[in-house]
């Protein structure tokens, strides 16, 4: 059975996130010139396009809100086939930024709906960041 494709853990621009991730806290870029947070991880500002270092990132509440989503009914890796059908979503974390993740734990996500994350161990190292509903 092939593996979904895990990221690479030990790149400098990602790395704080996989390891805050691992010990299942949620992480974000913030700049610490103009307080800019965003995801995913750049090596500039996106605002002040200041160059971002190990020392600009926060940990953030774990929570957000459903922004949009699309259910997957064909495998486009085979990873995924039995994995089927699945969703990934747009989630609006209430700390500020995007993320693209899935939705888990429920049959389908509701656009608007409140989650909170959860820490997938994912391969012999990753875990990756999921939501799922607020209970
Ligand atoms: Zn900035």
């Amino acid at each position: 059975m092939a593996s979904i494709p895990l990221p690479a853990l030990d790149r400098p621009l990602t790395a704080p996130y996989w390891a805050a991730a691992r010990e299942q806290r949620l992480m974000v870029q913030q700049c610490n010139a103009c307080q800019t947070r965003q995801w995913p991880p750049k090596p500039v500002c996106s605002t002040c396009l200041r160059e971002m270092t190990a020392d600009d990132w926060v940990e953030v509440e774990p929570t957000g809100t459903v922004w949009s989503f699309i259910v997957y009914h064909r495998a486009f890796h085979p990873g995924f086939a039995d994995r089927l059908p699945y969703n990934v979503a747009m989630v609006r974390l209430d700390a500020g930024p995007m993320v693209i993740t899935n939705v888990v734990d429920c049959e389908k996500p509701v656009i608007g709906q409140r989650v909170t994350a959860r820490f997938c161990p994912e391969g012999d190292e990753a875990v990756l960041v999921r939501f799922a509903p607020v209970a």
